[in-house]
């Protein structure tokens, strides 16, 4: 915090997998960089009463080997993430540096409620993950402040989280989904991803399931969701994109696949809490 404070511009480094990137490319010359593997404290993880505290140089393959059981939906998210290699260096905390809308970390921790904490020698703050996250590759950190960690409730009920890429593996999501079921406080939260400036929650459509399980007495009856429920939910969800046409795929096509993503894995999650009832 003190080297970030003495030098306000300086770029943190973790994994480096888009620090270096940019470098290269010439992006980006940084004057300083402040390396933060030098900071034990922040590759830890710990419990916080019902949740966890996950420190922001945890990596994706430590979400997947770590948190797999805890956090299934982050950890389904970070398996989609580059090769083996970008897995062992690239975190979490430097996928909310980066805060592009295509970030495989970010819907999993917008569909749980996820806070952020950032911290400088002047306070340390907790911000909701949509609050945090303002805009492409922009974020609410000041020029003094480093992402410390992320807090996250353990999962009380199925999670997923679902990719569209144009090739299986070392792909930037052209539009992705994230789902989490709340079965305690019979919620359902849900995230697009790569289908407008930010993560975006679907809160229309969060809201309609949501009175089609309480109409319904879902939660407690464990029957399926009606068709028309599932396909209005993915109709909601695709009318809360805000889709650009790129090198990656047409607006329309965004838009129509997070529907289909959204109706399946709905349906995925909703069956695996039916099997576990
Ligand atoms: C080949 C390749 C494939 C990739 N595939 C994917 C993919 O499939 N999905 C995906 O989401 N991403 C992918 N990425 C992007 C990248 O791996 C991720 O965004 C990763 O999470 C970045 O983490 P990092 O630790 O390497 O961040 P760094 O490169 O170290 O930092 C990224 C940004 O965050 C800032 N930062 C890092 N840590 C902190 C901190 N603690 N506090 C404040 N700011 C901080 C840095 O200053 C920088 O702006 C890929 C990158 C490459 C090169």
């Amino acid at each position: 915090m003190e080297v970030k404070q003495a030098h306000p511009g300086a770029t943190p480094i973790f994994g480096g997998t888009d620090v270096m990137v940019d470098l290269n490319f010439g992006r980006e010359r940084p004057e300083t960089i402040v390396d933060l593997t030098r900071v034990p404290e922040i590759r830890e993880w710990d419990r916080e009463d019902e949740h966890l505290r996950v420190g922001a140089g945890v990596t994706y393959t430590r979400a997947i080997t770590e948190l797999g059981g805890l956090l299934p939906g982050l950890a389904m998210a970070s398996r989609t993430v580059g090769s083996p290699q970008i897995r062992n260096r690239g975190t979490i905390g430097g996928n909310l540096g980066s805060a592009s809308p295509a970030g495989d970390a970010l819907p999993p921790l917008y569909a749980s409620r996820a806070t952020i904490e950032v911290a400088s020698t002047r306070n340390t703050r907790r911000v909701p993950v949509r609050e945090f996250i303002t805009g492409p590759k922009q974020n609410t950190l000041a020029p003094d402040e480093l992402i410390t960690a992320f807090i996250m409730p353990e999962a009380e009920g199925p999670q997923q989280y679902a990719k569209i890429g144009t090739r299986n593996a070392m792909v930037i999501a052209v539009c992705s989904f994230g789902l989490a079921l709340h079965p305690q406080d019979r919620t359902v939260g849900a995230c697009i991803g790569s289908a407008g400036p930010t993560p975006i929650q679907p809160r229309d459509a969060e809201h309609f399931i949501e009175s089609v399980f309480e109409e319904h007495d879902l939660w407690g009856s464990h029957c399926e969701i009606p068709a028309s429920a599932l396909e209005r939910f993915g109709e909601l969800v695709a009318d809360a994109t805000r889709p650009i046409d790129d090198v990656r795929g047409s607006a329309d096509y965004r838009r129509h696949a997070v529907g289909v993503l959204a109706r399946r894995t709905l349906a995925w999650a909703w069956n695996e809490y039916r099997r576990a009832s």
